[in-house]
């Protein structure tokens, strides 16, 4: 792309179209070296061997930093994607929680004690894997750089952090805090640059042990056969076309307003948005009515003006991804209900902004109903009864998540063991804490991230036995 011009790589703010910052971009030869570093820190820095609670105490460090620097790295994350200033103060808040919440999970997870079956104490421990390779998109980076750097280095291994070329500027900023909150040096470092370039490198690279990897499914999918031939372990977080349903016995003004900010929060750029809406053909009429009047209300504008409810798109590049995937839509059959256009005035105009989009009117086959947009496009499809509900909402490749709206709780435990999604919102959308398991069913993903999983993510099982017999072994027992 043309914000990479020679070793330098430039971020943009998507508000303003105005320079946001720059980097150098990694080559070759210092991918080489940063994972020799890498691989001495985890080898001689004693990170590793340091008992779990001394581990615990520089998160902890990183977390209190983290939040001491709150309202600059929201600014910078806000300037480098266009999120709302809102939700990058929360974003850092959550990098902040994630960094305590896995001190306090590593200074606390059990290993076990096995039950023996002769004549020794047999139990398990957890190691680190060495060098782990975390690649991140451009959505949510501190966020999603902490969900995977907390972990990581709590089980005990040295990370090559590489972000998205579309916003590259919060990743140094985590790794300048750890290595200030006393991390050793060389434990976290930042690969920069183009992912089909240098992020490949990365996977490839001998000295990698262990990748962990959010982003779309088609990168995943390529990332993942790499890591078949090395025989690496590898988490995927991908997409999603998550469903997001309202049945007749739901409460209409929770479920709408959580339809709004299940697809419009962060301008549908989230890996959860709820971007297939399926209303019982009973309320149809009146429910889709409600949600394309909202969307029409929904305040865009710069991610730190007052109000605002949604900024730009993350780029200018990624505003004609969404833009040519309203115009399929179209010519799909699809009616546009709200949207479908850049917002007009003078405030808009040097930004990537787009307005909230409602379409119905597709066949639930269609490309439009299919695929993921990233963006803030919501499609809208009826539903007569729970069969043909479970049909349509499991009919797709992807499966990281789903929305119920219902009065009836039994209801809700029926869907929601029958949808085919990592995780299931049952009066309630949108919610995913660093304390519970996230990850995706089908080809939303392998492996979870998040909780206790997440931490277990980043380290392998040994079971270790100590002999107690007081008689040499037979030949053969
Ligand atoms: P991409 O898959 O394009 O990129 C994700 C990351 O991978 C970026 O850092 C990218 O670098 C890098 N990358 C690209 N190609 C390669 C490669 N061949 N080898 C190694 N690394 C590579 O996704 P987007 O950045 O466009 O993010 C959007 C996607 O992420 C959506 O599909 C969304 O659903 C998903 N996502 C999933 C989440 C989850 O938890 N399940 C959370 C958030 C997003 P570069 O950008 O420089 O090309």
């Amino acid at each position: 792309m043309d914000h990479i011009i020679a070793e330098r790589l430039t971020s943009i703010d998507p508000a303003t179209g105005a320079e946001a910052g720059s980097v150098a971009v990694t080559t070759p030869a210092a991918l080489d070296r940063m994972v020799e570093t890498a691989a001495a820190a985890f080898r001689d820095s004693g990170w590793k061997d340091l008992l779990p609670h001394k581990r615990a105490e520089v998160l902890r460090a990183i977390s209190d930093r983290l939040e001491a620097e709150k309202e600059s790295l929201a600014r910078l994350q806000m300037r480098d994607n266009g999120k709302p200033l809102s939700e990058c103060r929360g974003m850092v808040d959550y990098a902040v929680g994630t960094f305590r919440y896995y001190a306090s999970a590593c200074e606390t997870l059990q290993t076990e004690v096995t039950t023996p079956r002769g004549p020794y104490v047999s139990m398990t421990v957890l190691e680190p894997y060495g060098v782990v390779a975390a690649i991140t998109p451009w959505n949510s980076p501190i966020m999603n750089d902490a969900t995977k750097v907390a972990p990581a280095l709590a089980a005990g291994n040295a990370v090559l952090l590489k972000p998205s070329e579309d916003a590259p500027l919060l990743a140094p900023e985590l790794a300048r805090i750890a290595l200030e909150a006393g991390l050793p040096e060389g434990l976290l470092q930042v690969v920069q640059g183009r992912g089909a370039a240098i992020g490949a490198a990365l996977v490839a690279h001998p000295g990698v042990a262990m990748i962990s990897f959010t982003g779309g499914t088609a990168t995943g999918r390529a990332i993942g056969k790499v890591a078949a031939d090395r025989v690496a372990p590898v988490a995927l977080e991908l997409g999603g076309k998550s469903p997001h349903i309202v049945c007749a016995d739901a409460d209409l003004d929770l479920a709408v307003a959580a339809v709004i900010s299940g697809i419009f929060g962060s301008a549908g750029q989230s890996c959860v948005a709820g971007s297939r809406v399926f209303i019982e053909a009973s309320i149809y009429d009146e429910v889709l009515g409600r949600v394309a009047e909202r969307a029409r209300s929904i305040r865009v504008a710069a991610p730190d003006a007052d109000g605002v409810e949604m900024g730009p798109l993350a780029s200018f590049h990624h505003r004609e991804r969404v833009e040519a995937f309203v115009a399929r839509a179209r010519s799909e059959g699809g009616r546009v209900l709200a949207g479908g256009a850049r917002p007009e005035g003078a405030a808009y105009e040097a930004g990537a902004y787009y307005l909230p989009t409602v379409i119905d009117g597709l066949a639930p086959d269609s490309l439009t109903c299919q695929e993921e947009a990233f963006g803030p496009v919501l499609v809208a499809l009826p539903f007569s009864d729970e069969a043909e509900l479970i049909a349509l909402a499991n009919g797709t490749a992807f499966g990281l998540a789903c929305g119920i709206w219902t009065g009836d709780f039994r209801k809700g435990w029926r869907l929601g063991r029958a949808l085919e999604a990592g995780s299931v919102w049952v009066n309630t959308y949108k919610q995913s804490v660093t304390s519970t398991p996230f990850g995706g069913f089908k080809s939303s993903g392998i492996g979870r991230e998040k909780g206790l999983d997440g931490l277990r993510l980043y380290a392998q099982v040994k079971s270790l036995y100590f002999g107690l017999q007081t008689t040499p072994f037979p030949v053969s027992k």
